[in-house]
């Protein structure tokens, strides 16, 4: 199996591999990409009856989708504030609603399908290290009278009975959200496309591409003629469709994982709830294998560093926090590729007849394929027309390399603000 060492190919619940493409198969729709994304869309086509085929260039999950952060909530990459921006305050809280549909459709596979090896924890604590009670308080608020979704305001005492730092000031614990193994619960998702009828072939990259009228995608030992495309290839996006390839990009986020160290990290973390800050490069962590190891992510670039300089810089982040952690060891750190539009919005759509794309999902993904995946089965069904809903958000030019700079260079920017912030 081809997956990066991260605490999550580590615990596999079921080591299955799927088979290389090999000759000629014909289905209804050929999904390129086996992350969350493809494999959604694909379970909700399967879902109706429709023949599916997935083509995953490495192992199902090996992309974002099988090494991220695990967090379920609601809301995209994009803030509330700048889609409403764009597409009008009622507009925004229709989009804001699927995200929350989203988190629903997440909790519910894993229910229905009996998902033991996703480990789903319930909570999520956002919490601020910058002082702004009043707009957290208006923020709850607003979230309860529009949304129906309950907040629970947090002081600085009660913050502290759960976590031993004084890095927060107050915040939200949101009962709703929780998080998974991403990767158990992913490859639970492909076992039940399979169920269904649906195909899916590893190594088995796309490498050429007929879409004409009908489609034909080639893989080194393979093709498969289908009526549609799905492309759903997130930050590991080639040059296989030009225009997809210049609408996202690829920026790298990072994770570690401690050894394995229960009483120690209890003099910090005494929640299994997750935790999310409010800073734009911003440190989230659980306690994962039953509570004895810290998983912490953080920090974006947009070029990969390498794993020691990784384990590095978010451990720098973690004895920030939590400076009684000093002794506790890093054993794994790793890196992960999203894709991002530079709206910071999914992309989804049909680029020409029976070709789509489902991509650009940034660091807020898992209950957002979720949801869109489903959208793009219902737009292929003929079933529902929301995915107009993305429509103003549509696939424009990332701007390549410069793209990537400004990405940086914003990114930069905004560390740097938040540290004012925190001095203030
Ligand atoms: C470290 C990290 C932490 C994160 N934490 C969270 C979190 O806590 N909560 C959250 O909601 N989101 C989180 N995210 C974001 C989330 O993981 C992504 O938004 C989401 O997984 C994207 O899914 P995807 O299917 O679009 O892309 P991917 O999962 O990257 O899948 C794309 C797949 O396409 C395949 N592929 C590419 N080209 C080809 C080709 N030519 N032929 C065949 N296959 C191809 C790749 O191999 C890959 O498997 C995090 C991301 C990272 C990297």
């Amino acid at each position: 199996m081809s997956y990066p060492a991260t605490y999550y190919s580590r615990t596999l619940a079921d080591p299955t591999t799927r088979p290389t493409l090999q000759g000629v198969v014909e289905t209804d729709t050929v999904i390129v990409g086996g992350g969350l994304a493809g494999l959604t869309t694909a379970l909700e086509l399967a879902r109706e009856g429709m023949a599916v085929v997935i083509l995953e260039s490495q192992t199902i999950g090996f992309g974002a989708s099988g090494r991220n952060g695990g967090i379920v909530s609601p809301a995209f990459a994009c803030s509330g504030d700048a889609i409403a921006a764009r597409v009008g305050a009622e507009a925004a809280r229709a989009l804001h609603r699927l995200t929350i549909e989203g988190v629903r459709r997440v909790r519910d596979n894993i229910t229905e399908l009996g998902i033991s090896g996703a480990g789903s924890i319930p909570g999520l604590l956002n919490l601020r290290r910058f002082d702004m009670a009043s707009d957290l308080h208006a923020y709850a608020a607003e979230f309860a009278s529009d949304y129906g979704y309950e907040f629970t305001y947090l002081n600085r005492a009660e913050i502290s009975e759960r976590l031993v730092t004084n890095r927060y000031l107050h915040g939200l614990e949101d009962k709703q959200a929780f998080h998974i193994h991403p990767l158990n619960y992913l490859r639970a998702l492909a076992r039940e496309v399979e169920r269904l009828g649906g195909q899916i072939f590893e190594a088995s990259p796309a490498t050429a591409a007929r879409l004409a009228t009908a489609k034909s995608i080639h893989t080194p030992h393979g093709e498969v003629r289908a009526e549609r495309a799905v492309f759903a290839t997130g930050g590991y996006t080639g040059p296989l469709i030009p225009r997809l390839w210049r609408g996202v990009l690829p920026i790298a986020t990072y994770m570690m994982l401690t050894e394995p160290a229960a009483d120690l990290i209890a003099m910090a973390i005494r929640t299994r709830q997750a935790v999310l800050d409010d800073r734009r490069a911003s440190d989230y962590y659980r306690l994962v294998d039953g509570g004895t190891r810290l998983l912490w992510g953080g920090r974006i670039t947009t070029r990969a560093a390498s794993p020691d300089a990784i384990a590095r810089d978010l451990r720098a982040a973690m004895l920030d926090v939590y400076p009684q952690l000093a002794p506790l060891r890093t054993e794994l750190a790793w890196s992960g590729l999203m894709a991002y539009a530079r709206h910071l919005m999914p992309q989804l759509g049909e680029l020409q007849t029976d070709v789509w794309h489902i991509t650009a999902f940034g660091g807020h993904g898992i209950n957002t394929t979720a949801i869109t995946g489903k959208i793009l089965a219902e737009a292929i069904l003929g079933q529902s027309d929301r995915i107009q809903m993305f429509a103003p958000f549509a696939l424009n030019w990332a701007g390549g390399p410069v793209g990537l700079a400004v990405a940086q260079l914003t990114y930069w920017y905004l560390q740097a603000q938040d540290r004012r912030r925190e001095r203030r």
